[in-house]
């Protein structure tokens, strides 16, 4: 009988220190021990710089005589970035289930077995929630926790706390996300966005088992602004409101100046100057300007979301990729 198969999704950025002492030592175990199904995992070279690539080769020619885990490796053309990464990956997995994993050793696999479990209980989704920070610094840490509560403040639907790319999707699922085609991806807001029935597990971050995080600060603020802009036009309403209230609140004050001052003849005394006038003025077309610019980009943004039909990533070369598309 012919067993299920469970793809795993492994985004790879210049690890060659980490890949096989993950695949090696942690993944394969947890693999193996799994019976019930098979397992197609997938590396995607996100146009790592150093031998990442000979690194999984290899990995994928020590493990072509096994039947239960079959190994393949799709190279990118250049860095696209994890979300592309984890975008081809969905793409071209197969399974009935498809599960992503960081590859640098932070997300533990012994997790793997349960968060099948929830699926086969029903979940469609299974998203691994980090309950521990053990490697980020103060910094990331409280721009993590603003981002967060701004996120919440501006779109709170859409995002879950200390939820990780560490997931299980259904295969149904995957086939939705791969409609999606938009360029400011980020998976876990559009996973979100999908809908389906979701069950989180918790865990603990193990620390990075070498190398750098490549997700330097300026990368994650980048993250932030890209994730603000891409699933809510409220940072474009917070400019509106503020220039239609400073238009608004100095057209009061100018219509205040006129009858108070030029109408009634100065009753209260309060002998607002030429100047005094003028900064009222331009406080006025200041508001003007800045309510033009957000209606500007508004359209903007609409076009902008139009006009992304790219390809979300180009691909080099597959290795012992199973199926064609
Ligand atoms: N990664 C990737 N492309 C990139 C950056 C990172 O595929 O441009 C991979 C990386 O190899 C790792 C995962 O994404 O498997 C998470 O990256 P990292 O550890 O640098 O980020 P963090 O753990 O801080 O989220
Ligand atoms: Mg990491």
């Amino acid at each position: 009988m012919n067993k299920k198969i469970i793809s795993v999704i492994i985004p790879v950025y210049n690890e060659e220190k980490t890949i096989k002492d993950f695949f090696d030592k942690k993944l394969h175990n947890v693999l193996d021990s799994i019976e019930k199904y098979s397992f197609e995992v997938i590396f995607i070279n996100d146009g790592s710089s150093d031998k990442t690539n000979e690194v999984i080769k290899k990995i994928v020619d020590e493990n072509r005589a096994k039947s239960n885990i079959h190994i393949s490796l799709i190279s990118f053309s250049r860095n696209f970035g994890k979300e592309a990464a984890l975008s081809a990956g969905f793409y071209y997995s197969n399974g009935s289930a498809a599960i992503s994993i960081d590859s640098d050793g932070e997300h533990p696999p012994k997790v793997i077995p349960d968060m099948i479990r929830k699926w086969e209980e029903g979940a469609d989704i299974v998203t691994g929630i980090r309950t521990q920070y053990t490697k980020h610094g103060l910094i990331s840490r409280l721009g993590s926790k603003v981002f967060y509560k701004i996120a919440l403040l501006l779109d709170n639907q859409y995002i879950k706390p200390n939820a990780t790319d560490f997931r299980l999707l259904d295969g149904l699922v995957v086939k939705e996300l791969n409609k999606l085609t938009e360029h400011n991806r980020i998976t876990r807001g559009l996973i979100d966005w999908l809908g389906f029935s979701q069950a989180y597990i918790n865990f603990k971050t193990s620390p990075r088992l070498a190398g750098k995080p490549s997700y330097t600060f300026k990368k994650l603020f980048n993250l932030a602004i890209d994730s603000f802009a891409s699933m809510s036009t409220v940072p474009l309403m917070i400019i509106s409101y503020f220039g239609l209230s400073i238009t608004i609140g100095s057209f009061l004050l100018g219509l205040f100046v006129l009858i108070q001052q030029h109408i009634m003849g100065d009753p209260m005394h309060l002998q607002w100057n030429g100047a005094v006038q003028m900064a009222i003025f331009i406080t006025f077309l200041v508001g003007l300007v800045l309510v033009a610019q957000a209606i500007t980009a508004l359209y903007i943004s609409h076009i902008h979301t139009e006009s992304k039909n790219r390809p979300l990533f180009i691909i080099n070369s597959k290795e012992s990729l199973n199926f064609k598309k």
